[in-house]
């Protein structure tokens, strides 16, 4: 055997690993998947290809997963027993979960592949896949993930500062303890800081309704959070507009 050949093997061979020492550490993933069988032999090869994984066997319990922790990436079936996995994704991306998704599937049509990228899936995989190409699209998906520094992890209005990885958000340097629905209500009006906010804007970007119900939900958070950030003392940063809505002042 000759020094290439070696190489080759050896490249070959760390192909199959993440390799650990382009992050400072261990990459954490959420596994979606309801078919046991799988998610068992998957769980443990994702184990023992060195990252940290949590497990879901349907949508419900994937949403609380993911809304109680950040991870570097979500692989996920598109068929589970609640709820259908594009669904999951797109209530995901709702919440603020920006982790890049590698969607698993039984469907092979290009139609079903297209719809789950367009609904922001990052990339898509075919059952039966072979592992090998699932920890190769994984780790493709990691790096571009950490090269587009996965956009800002903070945000800061004033004295009020969010930590979108932590999902925290601090006002003067201490911690406010929200709800993770009053993170993202603060989180959408600190992006659009200084500018008007209607009841409408946040019932279809921070609740999802595209219809427009007759509901006071809006009216109620912006009250709860209104009692967390802007305490006895300190000045009043979400104002309200009479009949229009609200403005976080900028
Ligand atoms: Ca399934």
């Amino acid at each position: 055997m000759n020094l290439n050949d070696d190489l080759f093997i050896g490249e070959r061979r760390n192909a199959l690993k993440p390799r650990r020492m382009d992050y400072h550490r261990v990459m954490r993933l959420l596994l979606v998947e309801d078919e046991l069988e799988i998610q068992h032999f998957l769980e443990t090869s994702l184990k023992e290809a060195g990252y940290e994984v949590d497990v879901a066997g349907d949508g419900s319990t994937a949403e609380s997963h993911a809304s109680a922790r950040v991870y570097d990436a979500l692989i996920v079936d598109l068929g589970l027993p609640d709820q259908d996995g594009i669904d999951l994704i797109l209530r995901l991306r709702r919440l603020g979960v920006s982790s890049p998704v590698l969607i698993l599937s039984a469907r092979r049509s290009v139609d079903d592949r297209v719809a789950g990228l367009e609904q922001g899936g990052d990339d898509y995989l075919t059952k039966p896949f072979a592992l090998a190409e699932l920890l190769a699209r994984l780790r493709n998906l990691l790096k571009r993930n950490a090269a587009a520094g996965a956009g800002p992890t903070g945000l800061q209005v004033g004295d009020l500062e969010l930590d979108l990885l932590k999902r925290r958000a601090s006002r003067g340097g201490e911690l406010l303890n929200l709800s993770p629905q009053e993170f993202v209500l603060l989180e959408y009006l600190c992006r659009h800081a200084g500018r008007v906010v209607t009841r409408s804007m946040l019932l279809s970007e921070v609740w999802g309704m595209r219809i427009q119900p007759d509901t006071n939900v809006v009216d109620v958070h912006i009250y709860r959070l209104r009692g967390k950030v802007d305490t006895e003392g300190r000045e009043p940063l979400i104002k309200t507009l009479r009949g229009v809505g609200y403005v976080l002042k900028g």
